[in-house]
Order: structure tokens, then sequence, then C-alpha cells
């Protein structure tokens, strides 16, 4: 038998998912539980620990575990101390998985990598040399596949298209730094600036503004439209840099529909003006929730995924 079965792992702030897959990208068994709140390190694990053991009685013999976990972290160590999880803060999460599974490649990425990786195994980049895959939803992030390989950079940290400046005078970023996309451009962002306009009160959603805006809402449309044309901006300079055909934008706030991609395609339109860059696309992620687990099992089920050497 030569098919290979890996166990993916999918760590969250909200939410923690596992699941059985075959070399074809096929699922035989998906796990998931909220993430432990207000917890210790150990009860976290505890959980994960958990997903995979259940997901691990489902296969003969696992060849490799992938992880798709929220960052910053030590690449490839596996060390993770991800922002929305206070309760890891240098956390081996790559040695406890090599505990449970001795002997076989336990392969730890960024979340947002493991999106776009799996975007371009089995979704929306599937079959294409260089493509961006992102996602926009609380924070804003990416993974660049370039020449049919997964970019990592010096510290696997290649693909931050959230903190490409796209406002040098705008607003302040969770990074620490000024005009940054995420800033403008992440779910709560372009809620507060709404709220900032007059529209509701604070604490009211991007959802609900996606909704408002459906309706015809106006600071709902100049809120996304903010929104969309920053990310034309971010997205002009990255197609131009890297000379990507296919970007993926996946992601709660990529669900808003037109008043999000009209503005983005049009600002897109207007400075993507070079013959190359001009014929690129950018479309709606395909795979949804799954796209975190599809991309954790490639990175051991596809060796474009995984750099040679780092474990
Ligand atoms: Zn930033």
């Amino acid at each position: 038998v030569t098919d290979r079965t890996v166990l993916a792992l999918d760590v969250g702030g909200t939410k923690l998912a596992a699941a059985v897959v075959d070399e074809t990208g096929a699922f035989r068994c998906v796990e998931q539980v909220p993430t432990p709140q207000s917890s210790t390190a150990e009860a976290v694990w505890d959980a994960c620990s958990a997903l995979l053991r259940r997901c691990a009685v489902q296969v003969v013999e696992v060849a490799g575990v992938g992880v798709g976990c929220g960052g910053p972290m030590r690449w490839p160590d596996g060390v993770v101390s991800p922002l929305n999880m206070p309760a890891w803060r240098d956390f081996p999460l790559r040695e406890r998985v090599s505990g449970l599974f001795p002997g076989v490649p336990i392969r730890v990425h960024n979340d947002a990598i493991a999106v776009a990786v799996g975007e371009h195994w089995r979704g929306a980049g599937q079959g294409t040399r260089s493509f961006l895959g992102m996602v926009v939803s609380t924070g804003v992030g990416g993974g660049l596949v370039l020449d049919g390989r997964l970019v990592d950079g010096a510290s696997g940290n290649a693909g931050h298209i959230g903190h490409i400046v796209v406002d040098a005078d705008g607003p302040i970023c969770g990074c620490g730094g000024q005009g940054c996309l995420e800033a403008i451009a992440r779910g709560p962002a372009i809620a507060g600036w709404a709220v900032s306009q007059g529209w509701r009160s604070p604490g009211a959603t991007a959802r609900e503004l996606a909704l408002d805006a459906e309706q015809g809402d106006g600071v709902a449309l100049a809120a996304f439209a903010r929104a969309g044309r920053a990310l034309g901006i971010a997205l002009s300079s990255a197609i131009a840099l890297c000379d990507v055909e296919v970007v993926a934008i996946g992601g709660g706030v990529s669900q808003a529909g037109p008043p999000l991609w009209e503005p983005l395609q049009e600002t897109l339109r207007r400075h993507l003006r070079l013959s190359f860059a001009a014929d690129s696309r950018v479309v709606p992620a395909a795979l949804g929730q799954r796209a975190g687990l599809i991309g954790a099992a490639a990175f051991v089920l596809g060796d474009r995924y995984w750099a040679v050497g780092a474990g």
C-alpha cells in the first residue's frame, strides 16, 4: 500500500480542529471543539491531544502530522506564542505532538500559511505557478507560493501581507507600525471606522456591518469601500513584486460581497497597469473553513510545501 494518510491539526483562538487526510486531500474524520478559554497551557494541549487521538484511531499508520497554528512562532521548531491564545507562550507544540507520534514528520507552520497552502493544493490556486492566499478576518494574513513552492522567508514569516503599508499616515496597527493593511481592513477595524462615522454603537461587528451594506446603508458601504481600496492597493504592489497569477481571499470579511469586492477590483484596474500584472486574478477562496486543515496536511503530503532540511 503506497497511500499515505496524515493527521492535520488547526489551532485557533476560538476553535481547535483535527482531521485524517489522505493523499488526494480527502477527509476521513473531522473533530472540532471550542478552544478552552482563560485556561492553562496544559489544558489547551490536553484538548489538542484528545482530538489527535480520536482521529488517530481511524488510521492504520499515521505517516505524519501537519499543524497550522496562530503566530508568532519559532519556525521550523514549532515553539508557538499565538497572539489570541494567552495560555501558550513559547509552548513547544511540535515537540508535544512528536511525543504522541514518535518517528514521523511533525510540521508546524503559521495558520495563514496553512490556509494559503490548502488553497494552492486543492482550492482556488490549484495548478498555478505563482499564488498568494489571504485570510481577512479578525486579522489579515497570507502565504505565498512562488515558482510552485511555498516561500518561507528567513524566519518562516514570508507572506505577512497584513503588514504591507497602504497609508503611511493611516491608523496605528497592532504591530506598532502605522498604516498597515491590517489596521484598515481587519473586521474590527472596518466596524470601528463605521462606528466613528456614526454607524451603530461600539461593539457592533463587521458581520452586522456587511448586512447593513447589503441594505444600502451609506456608512456601511463607505466602510467596505475603504477596506476594499486598501486591499486593492496592497495587492497591486504584491502582484507586481511577485508576478502572482492568482490571489485568493478567504475569511469572514471576504464574504461581504460587492461592497468590498467592487472597490477592490476597481483599485486593481487603476494601479495594476503592467501587462503581466493586469492578467492576474483576485478571487474568493474556494475551501472555506477547511482550508487550514487541508494545508496543514499538505505540509506533510506535498514536498513543495515544506523546505528541504526544515524537519
Ligand atoms: Zn502592522
